[in-house]
Order: C-alpha cells, then structure tokens, then sequence
C-alpha cells in the first residue's frame, strides 16, 4: 500500500486480499464507541478543571460538544450493529468515515476551546488528552489509516492553530513533531499489517490447496483400491479379493451355521480356441463368458477369476441342493451365450463345472474347499466336459446335510 493510498480515507488495508467477512469484522471493531466515551471523559474533566478556574460557558461549550459527537458515535454504532441482514453495504463505510471526521473536528474544537480559555493547569490536563486521543486513533489505523489521519490532522490541526492563536508557537510546532511522528508511526504499523495479511492469506492458499491434492489422494485411492481387487479382462474380482472372501465367508458359515458352497469353473478345450482363432478373440471370448457367469449368480454370491481360463463363484449361505440350481443354470447360460459378435469364433463355448458344498461345522479350510471343487472339475473334464460333478465326501464323510443323490450327478 502506497502513500497515496494510506491518505484515502475509505481505503482498506488489504482490502485486495481479506474476504467480505474480514472486512465486516474490521468494520464492527471500528464502529466501536469505547474509545470515544474515554476520550469524551477525558476532555469533560478536562472541562471541569477549567471551569473552575473561571470560563465556565467556553468550558461548558466544549464538553457539549465533546458529548454530542460521542452521543452521535453511540447512534451510528447502533445502527450498524442493528442493519437488516444481506450483504454488506458501502455506505456503512461512508457513515464510518464521517462519524470519525465528526469526532476529529469536534474533540479539536473542544481541546482548542480549552486551551485557549483556561488556566495553565488545565492546558496541561487538555495537552494530555488530546495526546491520548490521538494516540488511540494511530493505535487502530493500521486498519483504514486514511480515516485515521484525517481524524488526527482535525484534532491537531486545531489545537495547532489555537495555540498559535494564544501566542504558544511552541506548543503549535510540538503537535506538528507530534503528527510527524503519529504518521511514520502508522505507515510503519500499515506496512507490518500488509505483511501479516499477506502470510495469513499465503496460509489459507496453501491450506485449500492441501485440502484440494488430499480430496484427490483420496479418489486416486479409492480408485487404487479398487482396481487393486479387480480383474482387468473381465472386470471381474480377481484372485486376491477371493482368497480374502473364502477366508471371510467360511468364517461366517461357522459363526451363522449356515452351509457354503464353492464352483470352479474351467472353459473347455481353451487352449484350441485360442490357436484357432486366435488369442484375442480368445480374450474377447473370456469376456462373454465372464458375464453370462456373473448374470446367473445372485448379488450375495461372489464370481471371481481365478486365473487363466478359471473362473470360481462362491456362494455363502448356499446349500448343495440349491447350488446345483445355479451351477447348472450357468453351465447353460455359457453353453448358450452366442459367440456371434466375434469376427472369428465358433458359435458356442462351452465350461465345465466343480463344485462343493459343505457344512460349516467340518471346519474346513479355504485350502480343502478348492481342492474339493477342483476334484469335482477334474471328474468333470473326465466325464467328456460341458458338464457339472460334485464332490461329495470331505475327509471321509459327507460333505453336505443335503446330498441329493437324485440329481444323479
Ligand atoms: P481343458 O478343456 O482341459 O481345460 O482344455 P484347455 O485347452 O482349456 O486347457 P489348457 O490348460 O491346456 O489350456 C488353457 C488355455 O487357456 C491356455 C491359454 O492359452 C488359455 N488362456 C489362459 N488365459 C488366457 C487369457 O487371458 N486369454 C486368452 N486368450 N487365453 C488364455
Ligand atoms: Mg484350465
Ligand atoms: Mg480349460
């Protein structure tokens, strides 16, 4: 802020930077009239002090005076606190910055009136208010400095030419020094308040911008969480998240006593395929596949790809009988899952399906159910594939309460 700007009196320090809302709290702290009733006390005893000592209606004058600025500072702050809400005004500015020139004129009228009229006891008293006075105006113009030089140039300038009036040249050339020193003063303190203002706006930046990146961390996170558990062909879950799940679920299975139930599903004479037709029709074949299995299986139950050309669903709270259901229902769904839409493919693929139920209370491992339903899937294979087989027996004895042998599997 330069010079020039510190003399305009509506101008705000730092009024590029602060927010509305600064501007309004700085405000409110100006309107204050504390200091007002200290000065306005400050010059009635100085009042008092004369008029004992004889000019009773000079003195009277000035304490009059003194109290109707201060009566009129109480009304404007009144006002300003009691304004209707919205947005903040310009002209509560405006209202700021006559009050202050109001009480500027009027404490030097009333500090001149005294120094003039009475005795030396009380020019002295006066000297020392009007010092205060001004002191306490610089003390709070780091805010709007403009304001607070014309507020102390109309008390100085007073008493100045009331001294020089009363043949006191001295005391009009000390509160000229006086002003010098007020004013390297507040350019000093606007300086050190731009500085302030500048690092705290600095900090906010710097704090919105941390907030921003972390917001974005937390996506790119997110995201990487994602992908982390999911398969990038088929966008299926991956290995990693079913070697979690089958963990989770067998847990569950125990604690609910509920059964559970694993498929393992290999797509048949894959390796011909692809030499076939090639490796990417091989990949876009996997992808058909992979979502006419995720169709057939219900939300609670998880498709994951196990690797290659495998593919394994498991299914919590799922008994062998409705297993089955599923199972088969999928192998269908594969079977019939047209391949058309490929440039160079045979009309149909088919699976070939393992699977295992078991009950919760034969504690089995991730470990035992997969070795179960890949025995299933090598029976399966055995058998001509395109086809579903079950493994039965865990351990040495049924897997399952509900062994239906009239699947006939
Ligand atoms: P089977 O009926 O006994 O399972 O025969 P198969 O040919 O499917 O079995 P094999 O294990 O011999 O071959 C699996 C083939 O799957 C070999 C490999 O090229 C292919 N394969 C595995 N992963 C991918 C993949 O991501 N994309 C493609 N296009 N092919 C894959
Ligand atoms: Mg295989
Ligand atoms: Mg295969």
């Amino acid at each position: 802020m330069r010079f020039t700007e510190m003399l305009n009196p509506y101008a705000f320090v730092g009024s590029e930077i602060v927010s509305e809302h600064q501007i309004v709290a700085t405000i409110r702290e100006l309107y204050s009239s504390k200091p007002h009733i200290a000065a306005t006390l400050g010059i009635c005893l100085a009042a008092l002090s004369g008029a004992s000592s004889g000019s009773v209606r000079l003195c009277l004058l000035a304490a009059s005076i003194a109290v109707g600025c201060l009566l009129f500072r109480i009304f404007i702050e009144f006002r300003f606190i009691t304004r209707p809400p919205g947005a903040f005004e310009r002209k509560w500015i405006r209202l700021f910055v006559t009050g202050s020139l109001m009480s500027g004129v009027g404490w030097g009228f009333s500090g001149a009136l005294l120094l003039c009229s009475s005795s030396p006891t009380t020019q002295i008293i006066i000297m020392g208010v009007v010092c205060a006075i001004v002191q306490g105006a610089a003390g709070r113009a780091y805010m709007m400095p403009g304001t607070a030089f014309l507020n102390i140039i109309s008390v100085l300038g007073q008493i100045s030419i009331a001294a020089l009036m009363g043949g006191n040249p001295i005391l009009a050339v000390l509160a000229l020094v006086y002003f010098w020193i007020l004013s390297s003063f507040i350019v000093q303190m606007v300086k050190n308040r731009m500085i302030q203002l500048h690092a705290e706006h600095r900090a906010t930046q710097l704090l919105e911008e941390i907030t921003e990146k972390n917001e974005l961390l937390r996506i790119s996170n997110e995201k990487l969480a994602a992908t982390a558990f999911e398969d990038s062909l088929t966008g299926l879950a991956n290995r990693r998240k079913f070697d979690i799940a089958i963990v989770e679920a067998l847990a569950n299975a125990k604690r609910d006593n509920r059964d559970i139930s694993l498929m393992i599903i290999d797509v048949d004479h894959f390796k011909a395929f692809n030499d076939n037709y090639g490796h990417q029709a091989g990949d876009q074949c996997l992808q058909i596949l992979s979502n006419a299995i995720s169709l057939c299986i219900p939300d609670d139950g998880l498709v994951a790809r196990y690797g290659g050309e495998e593919f394994v669903v498991l299914l919590p709270n799922y008994d062998q009988a409705s297993a089955v259901i599923l199972a088969e229902r999928t192998r269908l769904a594969v079977q019939f899952a047209g391949l058309s839409n490929l440039p160079k493919s045979p009309p149909h693929q088919t699976i070939s399906i393992g699977l295992i139920s078991c009950r919760p209370d034969l504690g089995l491992t991730p470990e035992e159910l997969l070795s179960g339903a890949d025995a299933a899937l090598y029976d399966a294979k055995r058998k001509g594939r395109n086809c579903l087989r079950i493994t039965r027996q865990l351990r040495g004895v049924d897997a399952t309460f509900n062994d239906r042998s009239s699947f006939g599997l």
